[in-house]
């Protein structure tokens, strides 16, 4: 253990050892409040936006829709159902290409009418503006007197097809399903949004916290966990106030202010620095009795237990140097992505990358079409200056990217295995656990793209892995 990793074990800051301090560029969106996207003309509803099993479209071509109308369902036990974000007509299973790089088919939806049914009123028309971020964040938020049972919070939150909406987009009726082989002492509720740029969940934070303690809440019913913790890093403090008032009648709530440190959103970073607790290498969080639930999804999941209603809008921030009005937007899922840069105002002049998330874990867009997901938590907009980069030399040896590795992996020997296809080699020295975060890459004076390779070879094992 280095004397780094001692100080931090024997040091009361909320903090984990090793990571990276890049500049946050929260202020180019975090002060404004969140806009709401006005109705688009269409939407396309992907069917794999979580990890697990597609679904399977459940409308046929011309079906009318309204707004939370199921349009995909799987039977499989690792899925999330997919639901109509706009009120209209649907059309033909089409191929779409995701933010992340994938292709899944899914479900267009040209906006129309809402559908009457039948011996009913005529729908009201879809809500607009703030009207619709009251509709979904505002109003009374406290638990009935007789709370819901966990049986039956789980079955709205699956009904829901409520996913992580940190980025993992893991189905979350499956993590706060209760495993009698391992209790969950506490639900972690992730509010660090440690990413650069990104400021999504600080607005929401800042902007309706009474759904978010309410899901924290229901979370921690769900699983049996006796205690709630809020983790937020310490760049905004306006947010640590506004869940501090919307928890202060809960006791077995507290909010924790972490260091503003990168990558401190990663579950075995957030865990061990506000519990304490090392998630085993290749385990995960529940092995140590802990859940982790984005705040975003907290506030889904009070919405799906306490109103029935479906996931079937987010707030993505749509960012950097290179977009002409950064702020935070509250879209449908399914918008295409070039329809939240029209309203930012376009991109400027020397705008040279899109990124779908942020710049340290997002993927560069080939395709602006791109709809929006339920994990897209963020579009950044680099400009040339930003892009361009020192060529890449040889490695010089220098450790530094051993030193940054949140995980103590050893990043340039395992990017070395990768690049070369040494599989076995790859695994030996863990491949498997890496997050992803790129500190290695961001601190390489060599600019070896470490990162890059070693997510490439991930992706190659789990595609073999799925194959055999
Ligand atoms: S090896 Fe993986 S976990 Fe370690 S710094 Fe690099 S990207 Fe992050
Ligand atoms: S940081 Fe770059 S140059 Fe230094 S050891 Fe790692 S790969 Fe080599």
């Amino acid at each position: 253990m280095s004397l780094a990793d001692l100080l931090v074990r024997f040091s009361d800051r909320k903090t984990f050892a090793r990571g990276i301090h890049p500049p946050g560029n929260k202020a180019l969106s975090a002060g404004g409040a969140i806009e709401v996207l006005p109705t688009p003309a269409n939407v396309v509803i992907p069917l794999h936006q979580h990890t697990g099993t597609p679904c399977e479209a459940a409308v046929k071509p011309r079906a009318a829709l309204n707004i939370g109308d199921v349009v995909g369902r799987s039977k499989a036990a690792v899925s999330a159902d997919v639901h109509a974000s706009i009120a209209g007509s649907a059309s033909a299973v089409t191929a779409v290409t995701l933010p992340n790089g994938r292709r899944s088919l899914a479900v267009p939806i040209k906006a129309g009418a809402p559908k009457a049914e039948p011996g009913a009123e005529p729908a009201p028309a879809p809500l607009e503006g703030r009207a619709l971020f009251d509709d979904l964040f505002g109003g009374d938020w406290s638990l009935p007197a007789t709370p819901p049972e966990p049986a039956a919070i789980l079955e709205a939150i699956k009904s829901a097809g409520l996913v992580g909406q940190g980025g993992a987009a893991f189905p979350t009726h499956i993590k706060l399903t209760p495993n009698p082989a391992k209790p969950v002492s506490a639900v972690l509720l992730n509010g660090c949004e440690c990413e650069p740029f990104l400021t999504a969940d600080h607005r929401l934070m800042i902007e309706a916290p009474e759904p978010i303690a309410a899901g924290l809440r229901l979370a921690m019913r769900a699983c049996g966990a006796s205690r709630g913790v809020i983790a937020i890093e310490d760049n905004k403090p306006d947010a640590v106030d506004a869940m501090r008032r919307a928890a202060a009648a809960c006791p077995d709530i507290d909010v924790a202010v972490c260091q503003t440190k990168y990558p401190m959103g990663g579950e075995r970073q957030l865990i061990v620095a506000v519990l304490g607790k090392e998630v085993p290498t290749g385990g995960l969080p529940l092995d140590v009795g802990v859940v982790v639930v984005n705040v975003a999804t907290s506030a889904a999941i009070a919405r799906a237990v306490l109103r029935g209603r479906p996931l079937t809008h987010r707030v993505v921030t749509v960012t950097g140097r290179g977009i002409v009005r950064p702020a935070n937007v509250l879209a449908p899922i399914g918008v295409a992505i070039s329809e939240l840069l029209k309203h930012c105002g376009g991109l400027t002049t020397d705008a040279r990358r899109v990124v779908a998330g942020g710049p340290m874990m997002g993927f560069t867009l080939a395709d602006v079409e791109a709809p929006v997901t339920k994990g897209t938590s963020g579009i950044t907009v680099l400009t040339a200056a930003e892009v361009e980069s020192a060529e890449q030399t040889t490695c010089v040896r220098c450790g530094r990217c051993v030193d940054a590795c949140p995980l103590h992996l050893v990043p340039t020997k395992i990017a070395q295995a990768s690049k070369f296809g040494d599989w076995e080699l790859a695994r030996r020295y863990d491949i498997m656990a890496c997050c992803e975060c790129g500190c290695c890459a961001y601190v390489c004076p060599a600019r070896v793209p470490l990162a890059q390779h070693i997510r490439a070879g991930k992706a190659r094992i789990m595609r073999d892995a799925r194959r055999k």
